[in-house]
């Protein structure tokens, strides 16, 4: 019989701060502000790995949400005529430019092949079949605020332990944001009233899982100490910026911004540019405080 959290089968209206919103102002309160408020138009943006990622995501929600896993191959064919038709979609929205499509379209489609039948693998060895809900969306009030997020995989297992899995496209697990995680568990957790016991990864082009060590109530307690100081700065109206490597890296604005520009007219000035195109920018680094599940 297959699980299922009747507390989420219906659809979320829009939480108030979700976890796409509350990422960007971690990253820089002025890029939150011209994303989420004032709407700067943004030049678009066809990273291969982001597309890569949401295709993967779609695919893998779709053959747990809809029991795809009981056909006789699994799905691995069903999955691979499925990509097409998602990066056809993508298109259509005007995710990839149209000068791009020729060199994109056959480098995604490669990659994807060559990671759905190991993560299938994977995910039926884990036994994360009849047992998973996939893109799930949780809502929850936090005090004065509203909170929100959909979850890439909740995982009830039959122990009854629950495990709250991010999806990831990157080709590292080097550089991975913690805090995703644990904004989504901390969702699930004020939603239900019970605590993930654990918090992990699965990345796609490994078909690897991999788990934040350490997560428990203290580690909750801490995470929440610093996100209710942030989410009361975004309430207040703080959007100031704060250039960083880290934050501009990704920011659709790196070019026009006047305050990066700022930041590395004085580095430059002090002979110590940075590197703007290093990986710095992906998150904080996790490797050491990861485990396989
Ligand atoms: S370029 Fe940097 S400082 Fe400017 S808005 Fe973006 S993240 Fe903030």
């Amino acid at each position: 019989m297959t699980m299922r959290l009747e507390k989420f089968t219906n659809q979320c209206p829009v939480a108030e701060v979700s976890w796409w919103k509350y990422s960007s102002y971690l990253l820089c309160p002025q890029q939150y502000n011209w994303k989420h408020i004032s709407r700067k138009s943004a030049p678009k943006d066809s990273k291969i790995n982001a597309v890569f990622g949401i295709i993967m995501q779609k695919l893998f929600e779709r053959w747990v949400n809809e029991e795809r896993y009981e056909n006789t191959n699994n799905g691995i064919d069903w999955m691979r005529i499925a990509a097409e038709n998602e990066l056809y979609i993508l298109e259509s929205k005007e995710r990839i430019p149209w000068g791009e499509r020729d060199i994109f379209r056959p480098a995604v489609l490669a990659d994807i092949n060559s990671c759905i039948e190991p993560c299938i693998q994977q995910f039926i060895i884990m036994g994360w079949t009849k047992n998973t809900m996939s893109e799930v969306p949780i809502e929850a009030d936090w005090g004065n605020v509203r909170i929100g997020c959909r979850a890439d995989f909740i995982i009830q297992n039959k122990d009854g332990s629950v495990w709250i899995v991010d999806g990831k496209g990157s080709k590292s697990t080097s550089y991975t944001v913690k805090e995703q995680v644990k904004w989504n568990a901390l969702c699930y957790h004020l939603a239900t009233g019970k605590l993930p016991d654990k918090v992990g990864f699965f990345y796609w082009r490994k078909a690897k899982l991999v788990q934040v060590r350490g997560w428990g109530a203290e580690e909750e307690k801490k995470f929440c100490d610093v996100t209710r100081l942030n989410l009361n700065k975004l309430i207040s109206g703080n959007f100031e910026a704060e250039p960083s490597e880290n934050s501009c890296m990704w920011c659709p604005w790196r070019e026009t911004c006047e305050q990066r520009t700022d930041m590395i007219r004085d580095y430059s000035s002090k002979d110590n540019l940075p590197s703007m195109t290093s990986t710095i920018g992906d998150g904080d680094n996790v490797e050491s405080d990861i485990v396989a599940m």
